[in-house]
């Protein structure tokens, strides 16, 4: 199968055009390097993950229609993996620009490049950000009644509506996955538990937001990526216009609290804290239910916590990656 991965060079993107490729499938990857965390980061990615395996990574901007079009109509992919985006919640109001031109403009031109060259495939990042504030957990793909709180979130369910329309009289299949806190070896370092584990490593003070209490459905990057391609699979026994949205999440919330219990732990080390007030755009609670993914691809995430949280420390105290963290981090807010 021919895969076209959108944010190839980023955490997901990268991990899983490795996996499509060990697979045997033919991968080809697109990103800008965008600057919201480091580059260096995400051209690290390429050298360790992609280049190995021959996945060549075309640096453009999906904003960029024209561009979009050509690639999409010469690569002809028999399935598009639409990944790249404008992530997390915490962006001020003065760069939120980025969620309207990588997440509604770029995410408009990538499908309608599927719809238009009639890509039998396309599956894209939703999240668990469209759930907003939901008082209904687990949270139910049926719910129709969710409110995003971030902007982040609303582009995201922005996407969903988009889709139907676009794909319902086409030969194009859609699919939107809701992703829940995913974490792992190649992370982001505006994500909490990589910031808990340099400053474990380090010494440094991690900034605290809130009480702890806020709980995350953390899953695993190997359960994302095999569930990412067993999805696309699925997808093709569909007729074509058909759509749907699925989430993709562990089914068991962690606290912060507990994410810093479970590193330190294993690191054998206190973690020092500087408290500072929770951020207006963090949902109290995800909690993924995975009912439509275990129906439609007969498993959910399996890693536990602890499991994938050991796994991310080992490849974090790797020497030519532990003597970089610091700098990925401070790179981002
Ligand atoms: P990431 O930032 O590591 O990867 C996204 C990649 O997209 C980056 O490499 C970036 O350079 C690229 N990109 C951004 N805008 C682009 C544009 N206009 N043109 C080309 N490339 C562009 O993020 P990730 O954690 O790998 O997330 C992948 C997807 O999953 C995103 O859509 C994100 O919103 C979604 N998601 C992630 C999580 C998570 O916990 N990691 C949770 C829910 C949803």
């Amino acid at each position: 199968m021919k895969y076209l991965v959108t944010g190839a060079a980023g955490f997901i993107g990268s991990n899983l055009s490795a996996k499509l490729a060990d697979a045997k499938n033919s991968v080809l990857g697109l990103d800008n390097f965008s600057s919201y965390y480091s580059p260096q980061l995400k051209r690290m990615r390429c050298i360790e993950l992609l280049q190995p395996r021959n996945i060549e990574v075309v640096e453009i901007d999906l904003a960029n229609l024209d561009k979009v079009q050509g690639i999409v109509l010469d690569f002809q992919p028999d399935v598009i993996i639409h990944l790249a985006a404008q992530p997390g919640v915490r962006t001020p109001l003065s760069n939120s620009f980025q969620y309207i031109e990588n997440n509604l403009s770029a995410f408009g031109n990538i499908l309608q490049s599927a719809v238009q060259n009639k890509v039998p495939g396309f599956l894209y990042a939703s999240s668990s950000s469209v759930y907003g504030n939901s008082t209904e957990a687990p949270f139910k793909e049926s719910n129709t009644s969710i409110r995003p709180i971030s902007i982040y979130g609303a582009t995201k369910l922005a996407n969903e509506i988009l889709v139907p329309p676009f794909v319902s009289r086409s030969a194009t299949r859609a699919r939107g996955m809701r992703f829940f806190t995913v974490y792992g070896p190649w992370g982001r370092p505006d994500m909490a538990y990589f910031r808990i584990i340099n400053s474990l490593l380090d010494g440094s003070r991690f900034n605290k937001f809130g009480d702890g209490n806020v709980r995350r459905d953390f899953t695993y990057i190997d359960d994302i990526t095999s569930g990412i391609e067993k999805l696309s699979l699925e997808l093709a026994s569909h007729a074509e216009g058909y759509s749907d949205v699925v989430n993709i999440g562990g089914g068991n919330p962690h606290s912060l609290n507990d994410l810093i219990e479970v590193i330190s732990s294993k690191l054998g080390k206190n973690l020092k804290t500087s408290v500072i007030n929770s951020h207006p755009n963090d949902t109290s609670l995800t909690c993924a239910d995975v009912s439509t993914l275990v129906n439609l691809i007969g498993i959910s995430p399996k890693v536990t916590l602890e499991e994938g949280i050991n796994k991310t420390i080992e490849w974090a105290q790797k020497v030519e990656i532990q003597s970089r963290l610091k700098d990925w981090i401070s790179s981002t807010n």
